[in-house]
C-alpha cells in the first residue's frame, strides 16, 4: 500500500528549518521518497497550495483530564497550586473508572489528531482504577491511530497500597510487552512529583527505571512546594538523558546546570503554568532538550506554541520565534529516541511517516527563513486538513478515518455526566506536601 502526497510545500525539518516543494511517497509505515515527482500509482493526496509538516508531539499531557472541561468544582475556588490539586485534579482522578478513562482517551486522541498532533506523551492517574489502566489507554490511542508514550503516575498521596499499585502498573505494562504488539505505544515510568513521593517510593521508581532501561516521567519544580526536586532526582540516581521532567520552574541555578549537564528532557507547559499561576520556567537556563507540552489543556501545539511565544515576549521583548520550532523538533527527537526511530520528526526517506497536511495559504512570503513566524503566528488547528501516523491516513479532509467523531462526543458527554456526579461525591484531598517520613506515615486521606 503506497500513498503519494503531491505538490505540497514540504517542511522537511522544523529546526534548523529546511523546506522544498516536493512529492512524498509513503510505503507501509515509512516515507520512502521525497522528490519533485515520485511516480504513478498508489493512493494520491493533492497537497498543492498546502504546507506539509512533521506531526506535532505533545510532550506532556494528561488525557484523563479531557472530561473536566466546564466541570463545576462545587467547593470554594482554589487560591493556590496545592489547592488546585486538592480541590480539582486529586478529586477528579479518584472519580475515574475504566469507562471514563477510555472516553477521556478517545477525546484526547480526537482533539490531538484534529490539531495535527501525532504523538501524545501521556501521564495517567486513576487511584481507584489503577490496574490495567495503561492497557485501556494504549488500546484506545492505537484504535484512534495516534502514537503515544504512556506512564502511570506513582504517588504516596493516596497511601502506600496505591503507591505500590501505581508502580506495579508501570512494571506490568512494561513487562507485558503489549506495546510491542501495539507498535504505536511505548512505556515510561510515571511519578507524580518529588513532594508527593517518599524516599522509598522515589527509590522504587528509580530502581524500576534502572532495571528496565525506561526513563522516568515526572513533574519537577512546578510550584515552590516542589523546590529541590532536581536534587532529589539526582539523589535517586535518575538524572540522565532518559528522564523527562515537566515544568522545571522552581529549580535553582545548580539544579538547572544539572539538567543541562545530564541532558534531561524538559516539557515546557506555558498555558498550564499561566493557568495555575505558578510562574515561568527560565528557558534559557534549561539547555537544548526543551519541548512543548499542554499539561492536559488539549493537544493543539499551535495554540501552545503561540501562547508560549507571547508569554516569553512579555518577559523578554527581543525573544525570537525560532526557539519554539526548536522545541517542537525536540519533542519529535525525544519520541524518536523512545521508538528507536532517530528520523522521527523529519520528512526524509526512511523516516516514520508521521505528518500533517495544512491548508495554509500564506498571505506573505514564506520560506525557511521565516517559517517559525508562520508556524507560531499563522497556524491553528482548523488549518490541519490531513494527518498521517505511521503511514496510515488517520485524518482526511478534517474527518477522522478510524473513529466516529460524533460517537466519541456522544459517549464522552454521557461519561462526563457520570464522572462529574462521582466527582461531586469525592471529598477535597487532604494531602499536604511531604516534609518528613513522619508526615507520610501519619496518612494522607
Ligand atoms: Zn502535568
Amino acid at each position: 500500500m503506497t500513498l503519494v502526497i503531491e505538490g505540497g510545500l514540504v517542511v522537511r525539518r522544523l529546526f534548523p528549518p529546511l523546506m522544498e516543494r516536493a512529492d512524498i511517497l509513503v510505503a507501509g509505515t515509512r516515507i520512502t521518497a521525497v522528490a519533485p515527482r515520485v511516480g504513478e500509482g498508489g493512493k494520491r493526496i493533492d497537497a498543492s497550495g498546502c504546507l506539509v509538516v512533521p506531526g506535532n508531539v505533545n510532550g506532556h499531557t494528561h488525557a484523563y483530564s479531557a472530561l473536566a472541561r466546564g466541570m463545576p468544582l462545587g467547593v470554594e475556588p482554589p487560591r493556590n497550586f496545592l489547592e488546585i490539586l486538592q480541590r480539582l485534579w486529586w478529586r477528579l482522578d479518584r472519580a475515574l473508572d475504566d469507562a471514563s478513562i477510555r472516553a477521556s482517551a478517545l477525546v484526547a486522541a480526537k482533539d490531538a489528531l484534529l490539531a495535527g498532533t501525532t504523538t501524545l506523551i501521556d501521564h495517567h492517574s486513576s487511584p481507584n482504577a489503577i490496574d490495567g489502566s495503561l492497557d485501556i489507554i494504549a488500546e484506545t490511542f492505537t484504535h484512534a491511530g495516534i502514537r503515544s508514550v504512556l506512564a502511570y503516575e506513582v504517588s504516596d498521596r493516596d497511601g502506600p497500597a496505591r503507591a505500590r499499585a501505581g508502580l506495579a502498573e508501570n512494571e506490568r505494562f512494561i513487562r507485558s510487552r503489549r506495546w510491542l504488539r501495539e507498535p504505536l505505544s511505548r512505556p515510561m515510568i510515571g511519578a507524580h512529583a518529588a513532594f508527593s513521593l517518599s524516599d522509598e517510593t522515589l527509590q522504587a521508581c528509580a530502581g524500576l527505571a534502572v532495571e528496565t532501561g525506561h526513563g522516568l516521567h515526572i513533574h519537577a519544580g512546578e510550584d515552590a512546594i516542589d523546590a529541590g526536586a532536581i536534587r532529589r532526582l539526582a539523589g535517586a540516581g535518575v538524572l540522565d538523558n532518559r528522564l523527562l521532567i515537566a515544568h522545571a520552574i522552581n529549580v535553582d541555578a545548580d539544579e538547572a546546570a544539572d539538567i543541562v549537564e545530564h541532558r534531561v528532557a524538559v516539557a515546557h507547559n506555558a498555558r498550564s503554568n499561566m493557568n495555575n499561576g505558578v510562574g515561568r520556567a527560565r528557558l534559557g537556563e534549561l539547555g537544548e532538550r526543551v519541548m512543548l507540552g499542554t499539561d492536559g489543556i488539549g493537544s493543539d501545539m499551535w495554540a501552545e506554541a503561540s501562547a508560549a511565544y507571547f508569554r516569553q515576549r512579555e518577559e523578554r521583548v527581543d525573544a525570537p520565534t525560532e526557539w519554539l520550532t526548536a522545541a517542537m523538533a525536540q519533542g519529535s527527537a525525544f519520541v524518536g529516541g523512545l521508538f528507536d526511530e532517530p528520523q522521527l520528526g523529519l520528512i526524509d526517506p526512511g523516516a516514520p511517516a508521521d505528518l500533517a497536511v495544512l491548508d495554509y495559504s500564506a498571505p506573505t512570503p514564506l520560506d525557511a527563513g521565516n517559517l517559525a513566524a508562520h508556524l507560531v503566528l499563522g497556524m491553528s488547528a482548523p488549518v490541519v486538513r490531513d494527518v498521517i501516523v505511521a503511514g496510515e491516513l488517520v485524518l482526511r479532509d478534517r474527518r477522522l478515518m478510524r473513529v466516529d467523531e460524533s460517537e466519541i462526543d456522544h459517549l464522552a458527554r454521557r461519561q462526563a455526566r457520570a464522572l462529574w456526579a462521582r466527582f461531586e461525591d469525592t471529598p477535597v484531598h487532604a494531602f499536604e506536601p511531604l516534609t518528613s517520613r513522619a508526615s507520610l506515615l501519619a496518612g494522607s486521606r
